[in-house]
């Protein structure tokens, strides 16, 4: 058989759609997205067809191919994977609770049934039932905020990233900005405290060294209205002498703090605390903001997370507090600006509030979420961030027992060797970076594959399963998977 027989034998799509699989598939989805399956496919056959060197290869070529039935089936597989959305669950087996590569916090059941709830119909987002006419986005959480973290006032943006552009536009456009350089920091994928301060028209004023920064920093760096009158009235020359560097001086407009979530200064450090701010702030008319980041909202300590949280922070007299809906209040990614009503007024009214404005599905999922906060006990049970950090040591020994035992039946006991390891796991996320919490962990091992093969196997599981590998062992890390996922990452080893 040459070339040309093979391409006369090529089925023509009406024929392989006429296969009993393809009608019921057709029947079952889209009609027209099985017919374009069944003539790439056919498309492919043909170019592989052309592609081959001469008849002698062409005799070679297996006709059974060109059936319609097996047609039909390439086109069901390539139905499905066309099928495939590209945003899909996955198991993070690393340990690491808040993965940013990974979506960071996991909802809540409750968050994610309000999701659905509000979003599948109609909802008040912005109508007030009782008066019957326009309401406001932002009092869907603003007095829950209140309510749980001492606040006048609440309001929600996008991110972290917005909140801390619309506070500094709406509070410090033309006006410096005092800011320790010690907390000058990257906070990843190019966000950079002072690139953000330049687009959003605050002039950032360093003080401090890298550090160590003093309270009467702050209070040597503050420009009032007189004194740059008097810098004025003495003419630039005199003004010049006042920053040697002669750049323009300009009224201060807040006193800002920046939470350094990302790493750790140690050693010989002194840094002002959130008091003595609001102790300079105030005696100056001034407003201290604070650029808190994780939103932890209530007392950790007790697992060893040493962080501020968000009413103590408050409780400090601080005007605006900032801080991620997604990182350790484990609720969707959101930004929350709360604190005094007048700075947050004003953040309402600017014009970025329309640009950074959230979506249903997130005032859905974070008023569930933070509702969980009103009784500590609940959020700690209910909210997966915090109980994978206040998960107990001898839960997760029995749980990477159970998980090991169904790696087993699934793999074969034979083929591959697992032991029940001591981990440290972490908070991630740019959260508390020096925090290790003592986990457990399944090590794989098999004689025949190295752990980057394992891994990479895992990954390429039908549900992947992303592991972490210490110290060239495959290590399944139990603190972040889910009860309900245990199969699942079992059943990635099934024929192994
Ligand atoms: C994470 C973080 C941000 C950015 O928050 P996103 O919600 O990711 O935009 C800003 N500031 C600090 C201190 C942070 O930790």
């Amino acid at each position: 058989m040459n070339k040309k027989d093979l391409l006369r034998r090529l089925p023509k799509i009406d024929e392989v759609m006429k296969q009993e699989s393809l009608l019921l598939l057709a029947d079952d989805t889209s009609s027209l997205l099985v017919t374009d399956a069944v003539r790439g496919v056919i498309s492919d056959m043909r170019q592989r067809i052309l592609g081959l060197a001469d008849d002698e290869e062409a005799r070679g070529f297996d006709i059974e191919q060109l059936e319609p039935a097996n047609i039909a089936g390439l086109a069901a597989a390539r139905f499905a994977e066309n099928e495939q959305l590209n945003l899909y669950p996955l198991i993070n087996a690393t340990g690491t609770i808040l993965h940013t590569n990974l979506g960071r916090a996991p909802l809540c059941q409750d968050a994610l049934d309000n999701v659905v709830r509000v979003s599948q119909g109609y909802s008040t987002l912005e109508y007030n039932v009782a008066k019957g006419r326009r309401g406001s986005r932002h009092d869907l959480v603003g007095e829950l905020i209140a309510e749980l973290t001492g606040a006048e006032d609440a309001m929600v943006v996008n991110n972290n990233a917005s909140a801390t552009m619309i506070v500094l536009a709406a509070l410090g456009r033309g006006k410096e900005i005092i800011v320790s350089r010690g907390e000058l920091v990257e906070i990843g994928g190019a966000f950079r405290i002072p690139d953000i301060m330049r687009q959003s028209g605050a002039f950032l004023q360093e003080i401090g060294t890298s550090n160590k920064t003093k309270p009467s920093d702050y209070e040597n760096a503050i420009i009032t209205k007189e004194m740059l009158r008097e810098m004025e009235l003495r003419g630039r020359e005199a003004a010049l002498m006042d920053d040697p560097r002669g750049t323009r001086r300009f009224e201060t407009g807040a006193l800002m703090k920046v939470h350094r979530s990302k790493y750790d200064v140690v050693g010989f450090t002194e840094e002002a605390t959130l008091e003595e701010l609001v102790e300079i702030g105030h005696r100056h008319d001034l407003p201290v903001i604070f650029d808190m980041g994780n939103g932890l909202m209530v007392d950790m300590s007790e697992f060893g997370l040493n962080e501020p949280n968000v009413p103590a922070s408050l409780a400090t007299g601080i005007d605006v507090i900032l801080f991620s809906g997604d990182k350790l209040l484990g609720g969707p990614q959101a930004g929350i600006i709360c604190g005094k009503r007048e700075y947050i007024e004003a953040m309402k009214k600017h014009p970025l509030a329309r640009a950074f404005r959230v979506d249903k599905m997130t005032f859905a999922a974070l008023e569930a979420t933070l509702a969980k906060y009103r009784d500590r006990s609940l959020a700690l049970r209910d909210i997966p961030v915090l109980s994978m950090i206040a998960a107990s040591e001898d839960e997760m020994k029995a749980r990477a027992e159970r998980l090991a035992e169904e790696i087993y039946r699934a793999a074969g006991r034979d083929r591959i060797s697992l032991e029940i390891v001591k981990v440290l796991d972490q908070i991630g996320g740019g959260s508390a970076p020096m925090v290790r919490l003592p986990g457990w962990a399944v090590a794989v091992s098999d004689s025949s594959r190295s752990a980057d093969s394992i891994e990479r196997r895992l990954r390429k599981a039908d549900i992947p399963v992303i592991a972490r590998i210490h110290e060239d062992r495959l290590l399944l890390c139990v603190r972040t998977i889910a009860e309900n996922e245990t199969e699942t990452v079992a059943s990635a080893f099934r024929g192994w």
